[in-house]
């Protein structure tokens, strides 16, 4: 019909066209919303299945975006695409991350508030590729000045750097990020990108001294090794080989296929340049990361005694000059611990194995600090320059890692999941939120809806004393006998009643077969994780020895002398465990994040081949469930499926009816109940709020939108 055409334009004939009931049957439809069926998981996934084979890999649930990974190269992020989704309404075009975008950016600017998107998914969905994407369609369609091209470019370019030293080839991901990561985008009153500031979560540090079989240490060093000029290499003592490096050949996996390290570190070394590192910054830098792979060849050989000693030292030696450090302070520090007793220092030697754990200990604090001054002198140099900006309105990205299940499951997937449960209790509360408020402000009675609230589970974690995480750290300030068991005896003592903490050890005394004695399992939203306690203690003290501590403290690296400072050493105080830091830095993302409207973007990865063209279901069905998209879907149509509002209603549909064709001239709610009595919607199928009309089941609209058709 030609003047609805000229209504909607060229791209909102197509969406329009998607869901006339051929399409439908053929490419799904692109809101789950519209499912006829929308408590059936079946129905769900066929959609999903329906429209991943037509290359269509974005659906929403209203407004959440969800994404199935396609692994290959769809032609939908040109710049004709992100033009297409400029101020366009989300029904209007299909589904797409730029449209996600594209509405945070204009709500941002037109309702004056603080946005943020919410990237979640599990290794390899596509969250990384998403959130460039977004940053992408910010620098390429936000207005621009000169100074703004400088901070487009340095926040572009922070990505390949942070992957450099935060990603990881691990077996789900060629490209894993090891780190959570929350970046501010800033925006001037003109809405053009004038700064930025990146928080950074929980590095996986333990990767640095090493890799799971199949699995990579960080990129960076490989990068290195394999870009390295000839002289560069020469001045670092390396060899152009990994293979020569203890801390690069665990994973017995030096090349990926789809990853060349080499012309990697052109990029790497290109946008470190970008962002404002000076040729002394990288040159420090690369001091460390060389430093680390030389500490990681320091072998010990134990005496009669037993105490360890180190028998070449050519490795220090390189480690010292690039450093800075005395090879003599160096080599006591790596082979003895400092006690103070009554205000006296006193050494006592290590022995082989404690050595060499001292090392892995120095190396993964020399690594993990380095990427937090990383970050920093990031931040530094995305900070707002100028004055007038400074009330700037704000997009955040949230990149973080997704629900994890391994064989075998450890302190880190425990944060992690712990963290996935806020996230999860986040997008509970501020999806029934925005609901029950949009009810309100159009005057329409709120239905409660049923679901679970995994607040419980958060509690059971974070409790102040008899959270888990509270007896962690009691356990690890416990002096004496305190061990990974004891831990877990704990628990037993003081969770062991909870709806959803199980050991082996059941309520009449017996044991429970299918659990490891070591172990305990939580029944998080998402399903059943069984933890391994071993390793619990020490990687939530992450403890330093204190000599070492002193010598890194005495480095003329300026790098390092930022990362280790003496007031470490005088404070008291015990430091922090790193369950308490996480969970501190957890509650301060949670703040930020209620203080913005949030978008959601829940990836789905479709096969663990990391193949395009594969669905592979079971794999799905579980993702869908511990995405919640089953709940989302369910709260969000257990009222009304279909909202709009009343002048984009009338303008969609008025030419179906003679009393609001071509226009109507009185209040929008009137032409809208004239039209919908005309179209013959019952009373109980539809509302009129005071801006919106609510409509309860898809099939009215659609019949609405098929008549369009005809
Ligand atoms: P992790 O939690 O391990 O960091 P992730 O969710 O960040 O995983 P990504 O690194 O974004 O996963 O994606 C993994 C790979 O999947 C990418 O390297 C890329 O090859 C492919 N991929 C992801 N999204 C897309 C996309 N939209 N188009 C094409 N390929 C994609
Ligand atoms: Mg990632």
């Amino acid at each position: 019909m030609k003047y609805r055409a000229m209504a909607v334009g060229t791209d909102g004939v197509r969406a329009m066209m998607e869901s006339a009931l051929t399409a439908r049957d053929r490419v799904g439809v692109q809101d789950f919303i519209l499912l006829e069926n929308y408590t059936s998981e079946v129905a769900f996934i066929e959609n999903l299945r329906k429209r991943f084979k037509e290359n269509l890999i974005y659906t929403y649930i209203s407004s959440v975006l969800v994404s199935v990974n396609p692994y290959k190269d769809l032609e939908i992020y040109t710049k004709q695409h992100m033009e297409r989704y400029r101020g366009v309404n989300f029904y209007e075009v299909s589904p797409h991350i730029y449209a996600v975008s594209d509405n945070a950016y204009r709500s941002m600017r037109t309702e004056r508030r603080d946005q943020c998107i919410l990237i979640s998914g599990e290794s390899g969905a596509g969250k990384t590729e998403a959130s460039k994407k977004v940053l992408q369609y910010y620098a390429i369609t936000c207005p621009a000045s000169e100074h703004v091209q400088t901070v487009k470019d340095r926040l572009l370019q922070s990505n390949p750097v942070l992957e450099a030293f935060g990603n990881a080839k691990t077996l789900r991901n060629d490209n894993s990020s090891r780190f959570g990561k929350y970046m501010d985008i800033q925006f001037d009153f003109k809405g053009a990108p004038v700064g930025g500031h990146i928080l950074n979560y929980l590095l996986e540090k333990s990767r640095v001294v090493h890799q799971n079989h199949g699995e990579r240490n960080f990129h960076i060093f490989y990068q290195l090794i394999e870009g390295g000029e000839e002289d560069l290499l020469r001045r670092l003592g390396l060899e152009r080989n990994s293979q020569q490096y203890q801390y690069l050949v665990k994973g017995n996996c030096p090349k990926v296929s789809s990853i060349n390290d080499r012309s990697d570190w052109k990029v790497v070394r290109k946008a470190l340049k970008v962002i404002g590192f000076s040729d002394d910054d990288v040159e420090e830098l690369l001091n460390i990361i060389a430093s680390v792979l030389h500490l990681g060849n320091v072998q010990f050989a134990g005496e009669d005694s037993g105490n360890a000693w180190i028998p070449s030292e050519t490795q220090i030696k390189y480690m010292s000059r690039l450093i800075g450090v005395d090879v003599a302070v160096l080599r006591e520090a790596l082979t003895h611990k400092k006690f103070i007793v009554k205000g006296e220092e006193l050494m006592s030697p290590l022995n082989q194995e404690q050595a060499a754990a001292a090392r892995d200990a120095l190396s993964k604090a020399v690594y993990g600090r380095t990427f937090t001054w990383l970050v920093n002198k990031i931040n530094d140099s995305l900070a707002v320059k100028d004055d007038s900006s400074k009330n700037a309105s704000v997009i955040g990205l949230l990149d973080i890692y997704g629900f994890e299940v391994f064989q075998n499951n450890s302190f880190e997937q425990f944060c992690i999941n712990y963290c996935n449960e806020k996230l999860q209790q986040l997008f509970i509360e501020l999806t029934l939120k925005s609901e029950q408020e949009e009810y309100e402000s159009e005057g329409i009675t709120w239905e409660p809806v049923q679901y679970f609230n995994n607040k419980i589970i958060c509690d059971l974690v974070e409790e102040k004393f008899k959270g888990i995480i509270s007896i962690l750290d009691e356990e690890c300030l416990r002096p004496g006998d305190a061990t990974d068991i004891t831990f877990l005896e704990k628990l037993e003592e003081t969770v062991g009643g909870h709806a959803h903490f199980v050991t082996h050890k059941l309520a009449d005394g017996k044991t429970r077969k299918v659990m490891g004695r070591e172990e305990f399992r939580l029944l998080h939203y998402a399903g059943e994780v069984n933890y391994n306690v071993n390793g619990f203690l020490d990687k939530n003290n992450d403890l330093l020895f204190r000599n070492l501590k002193e010598v890194m403290c005495m480095s003329e690296n300026k790098i390092l002398t930022q990362c280790f400072n003496r007031e470490e050493l005088t404070d008291k105080k015990r430091p922090e465990t790193a369950a308490t830091q996480f969970k501190t830095s957890l509650a301060k993302l949670m703040e930020i994040l209620m203080s913005k409207d949030p978008s959601y973007v829940r990836c789905i990865k479709p096969n663990d081949a990391k193949q395009a063209g594969r669905f592979d279901e079971v794999l799905i069905r579980h993702q869908v469930k511990y995405l919640g998209l089953m709940e989302n879907l369910r709260v969000r149509r257990a009222g009304f499926a279909y909202r709009r509002r009343y002048e984009i209603f009338l303008q969609r549909y008025k030419s179906l009816c003679p009393d609001t064709w071509p226009s109507w001239n009185g209040r929008l709610v009137d032409g809208v109940s004239t039209l919908v009595k005309h179209l013959g919607y019952k009373p109980e199928e539809y509302k009129l709020g005071r801006s919106k009309i609510f409509i309860r089941f898809p099939k009215t609209l659609f019949s609405t939108e098929d008549a369009l058709e005809t």
